[in-house]
């Protein structure tokens, strides 16, 4: 008889956000009149730019004519892409890639759960506690050890390694989801020393880099020196461009990066030519607009709306003296709840009708804790707050 994998029965039971929705459900049908204001869920509200969504409709276009007709493409992504990409780093970060090692996804999600095959399930993997739960979940479910490194208010959520820390894969968030702390320069240079001495890898996340408005904090880990040699980094265009429902996504896998004499690039791009069979062409063209000026520009509109409304939060919390993190270079606030999370969550949603995420389940150092994110409309922002504002002053 057919074995399942066991390391799934020691996963929590369900999805942090499907078991949020649940709630949030049961609590509307139960109230059916109860108006309710999410400030849950990471999903982007603002629609795709113009100019996006012209590439989108050309390339759909292209698709319906023998002569400009593509079928596969590379698996890797295609050169159009990849170049854009590296111009992008080049203006954004200072960072020079080369082609060969940027690798097109359908989004940052499932390049982060896939990548972890590449390693021996034997490895120890330190993770930041709290933390996006892709993370922990994906090395659940391939059984690897998981060491969980303490995020709290006098690291400001951006834990560093010490002598105690000890592991093989290193994954790092920045912006972080859910907390917004961002790394500085000195602080991730910190990681890269401890994981080319102890021949770690890190695994970087920068999905919410557009979100970084301070030009001293790094929006990759690449302008980290000696990164090429122990980093890889994911990134996408969820949030920098709306695409959470268009999917699209890069990976940074340096040529640099060699254990025991193999390539991780080499490997990354054996297990995509063998698993992927590249992110679609039309989408593919909508995300080279992203990084047209014109595009970018549109884009950076959208991110300025989502800031304004952390802002809006930001200042309430202020006004009530509530200790926070993120709000700045994030679209996330974390804010200190006092009280169990869940606790806070019921509160929150029966007393004022808005739903946020229990820092909980984000992580056990993500109890007292509560995430809200802006990415809700600027006028149901500013009518959440009113109603935070009422029940805490
Ligand atoms: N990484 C982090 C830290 C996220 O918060 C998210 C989405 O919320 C993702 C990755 C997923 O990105 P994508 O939509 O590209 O799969």
């Amino acid at each position: 008889m057919v074995k399942l994998n066991k390391n799934y029965n020691n996963l929590k039971k369900s999805y942090l956000f499907a078991g949020i929705a649940r709630r949030i459900k049961e609590y509307k049908e139960a109230n059916p009149s109860a108006d309710i204001i999410k400030l849950s869920i990471g999903d982007v509200t603002r629609p795709l730019t113009k100019t996006v969504v012209e590439a989108l409709e050309k390339a759909s276009k292209e698709m319906g004519a023998a002569e400009t007709f593509r079928g596969y493409g590379d698996e890797q992504g295609y050169a159009f892409l990849q170049e854009q990409i590296k111009n992008y780093y080049k203006r954004n970060t200072g960072v020079q890639l080369e082609s060969s090692e940027i690798f097109v996804s359908d989004g940052a999600k499932s390049d982060v759960g896939n990548f972890t095959e590449l390693f021996d399930t034997d490895n120890t993997v330190i993770i930041p506690d709290p933390v996006y739960p892709v993370y922990v979940d994906s090395n659940i479910m391939n059984g690897r050890h998981i060491v969980y490194i303490e995020g709290n208010e006098a690291n400001g959520f951006l834990p560093l390694p010490d002598q105690n820390t000890k592991g093989d894969i290193i994954y790092l968030c920045s912006p972080n989801n859910p907390t917004g702390a961002v790394y500085t320069k000195d602080q991730l240079k910190l990681w890269v020393d401890f994981a080319n001495k102890q021949g770690a890898v890190i695994l970087f996340d920068a999905a919410y880099e557009s979100f970084i408005t301070d030009d001293t904090l790094p929006r990759s880990i690449f302008e980290i020196e000696g990164a090429r040699t122990c980093a890889v980094e994911f990134c996408s265009l969820s949030k920098t461009a709306g695409f959470t429902g268009t999917r699209c996504g890069y990976t940074i896998v340096p040529e640099d990066i060699m254990i025991n004499g193999v390539s991780l690039n080499k490997m990354w791009l054996r297990r995509q030519t063998t698993k992927f069979n590249g992110t679609a062409y039309i989408i593919q063209r909508g995300a080279e607009a992203v990084f047209t000026s014109e595009g970018y520009a549109g884009c950076k509109e959208n991110i300025k709306y989502y800031q304004e409304n952390a802002k809006i939060i930001a200042s309430t919390l202020d006004k009530l003296g509530i200790w926070y993190t993120g709000g700045i270079n994030s679209p996330y606030i974390w804010l200190k709840c006092n009280m169990d999370s869940w606790e806070f969550f019921d509160l929150l949603l029966q007393k004022a009708g808005i739903a946020g995420t229990p820092g909980s389940g984000f992580g056990k150092c993500g109890d007292g804790y509560f995430r809200l994110t802006a990415f809700n409309t600027k006028e149901k922002t500013e009518e959440a707050m009113r109603r935070f504002e009422k029940l805490f002053i």
